[in-house]
């Protein structure tokens, strides 16, 4: 397949333009290269005959028209976003007009490439969402999010994936484009941009900094290693259902406060600290404003209906994690003096 990725630069995209090209599909990687982004995470495959790059962004509709003539895919796979809560806290406007209306201007130039091109059953436009759009979960083990749970994002972030979401299902309805959707829990893994929970802390750790923890560290989130995310985006997209929703989650429900303990852990282990266990660095911030206090997957539709299932378990990823971060310091050093990031006391502690 020829596939158009976009946001293919970020942690995620470029996991699936890894697994994508190494699957022998034709990739297209669209990105506008903002700050979260970064080539080195698709080197592996940029010297591919299957992998082609382009700079273009998402709010610009005569860019993407362009990028649909010249490259004709057969599949949308849209990733592109701005994707961290505590920036959109900050400063909404760049989530409302990369998220919602960029996905406006995708969806738009996939209806008139998938009109002119006598509207093929087989082309997909794949919505990749987040499990935050649902809100925030009780504390009860009985109660998950489900693909017919109802909307109700509490962030600038998530309000703006929602708002996504629904200009997908619209066009879909209306328009009859055929588009699959995903809504995954927290990813992490390889090539996580250093502003976010996982990296902060394993990074803060080596430095022997202070691991912010939001709250009381009690807010509870699934996790999914984002290699198996990615096999998973691959299923939804060539076994989907059209105009159908899958939840995609690890089944790994954690607090935030047992994530690192984990990660301090892993550390103690791999590369132990003179001073006494890198716990002794954690350390409690004010709470983030609207803080959802837990999000779980129900994962049944993806596995009985596409017999998907994560690979590893939550100890397996959060291992090969921390030892890609040792072994990568070329990779996230030069990212933390970028714009903004390790700037806010308490770091992001959720994606
Ligand atoms: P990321 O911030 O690491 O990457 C986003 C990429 O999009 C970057 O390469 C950036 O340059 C690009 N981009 C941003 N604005 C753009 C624009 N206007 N035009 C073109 N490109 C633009 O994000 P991520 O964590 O890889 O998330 C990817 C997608 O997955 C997002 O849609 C996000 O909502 C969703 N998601 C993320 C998680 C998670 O845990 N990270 C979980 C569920 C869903």
């Amino acid at each position: 397949m020829k596939l158009l990725v976009t946001g293919g630069a970020g942690f995620i995209g470029s996991a699936v333009v890894r697994q994508a090209v190494g699957a022998g599909h034709q990739v297209i990687n669209l990105d506008a290269l903002t700050y979260a982004a970064c080539l080195e995470n698709v080197e592996s495959v940029s010297d591919a005959a299957e992998y082609t790059f382009v700079k273009a962004d998402i709010r610009d509709r005569t860019a993407l028209d362009a990028v649909f003539d010249i490259n004709q895919p057969d599949a949308v796979m849209h990733l592109a976003a701005e994707s961290h809560v505590d920036r959109s806290i900050d400063g909404p406007g760049d989530f409302i007009e990369t998220n919602i209306t960029g996905t406006f201007n995708m969806l738009e130039a996939a209806r008139k490439y998938w009109l002119t091109a006598g509207k093929p059953d087989t082309f997909r436009f794949h919505h990749i969402s987040t499990d935050e759009v649902f809100g925030s979960l009780p504390n009860d083990p009985s109660v998950m999010f489900t693909e017919k749970t109802s909307y109700d994002p509490r962030s600038p972030y998530s309000a703006s994936k929602a708002a996504s979401d629904h200009l997908v299902r619209a066009w879909h309805e209306t328009y009859g484009l055929p588009v699959v959707m995903t809504n995954c829990s927290n990813n992490y893994g390889p090539f996580h941009f250093p502003e976010k929970l996982v990296p902060v802390a394993i990074l803060n750790a080596l430095a022997g900094k202070p691991l912010p923890i939001y709250g009381k560290g009690d807010n509870i989130r699934d996790w999914l290693y984002v290699e198996d995310h990615a096999d998973a985006l691959l299923c939804v997209l060539q076994k989907g259902a059209v105009g159908r929703s899958y939840n995609i989650g690890g089944e790994n429900e954690l607090t935030n406060l047992e994530l690192v303990q984990k990660l301090c852990a892993i550390l103690d282990d791999l590369r132990p600290r003179r001073k006494g266990p890198y716990a002794d660095l954690i350390t409690f911030v004010s709470d983030r404003p609207g803080h959802d206090a837990r999000y779980a997957i129900d994962p049944m539709r993806v596995r009985n209906e596409l017999e998907w299932r994560p690979s590893v378990t939550v100890d397996e990823g959060l291992r090969k994690t921390v030892e890609w971060y040792l072994a990568n310091e070329a990779w996230w050093k030069p990212l933390q003096t970028r714009q903004g990031v390790g700037t806010r006391l308490g770091g992001d502690t959720d994606k």
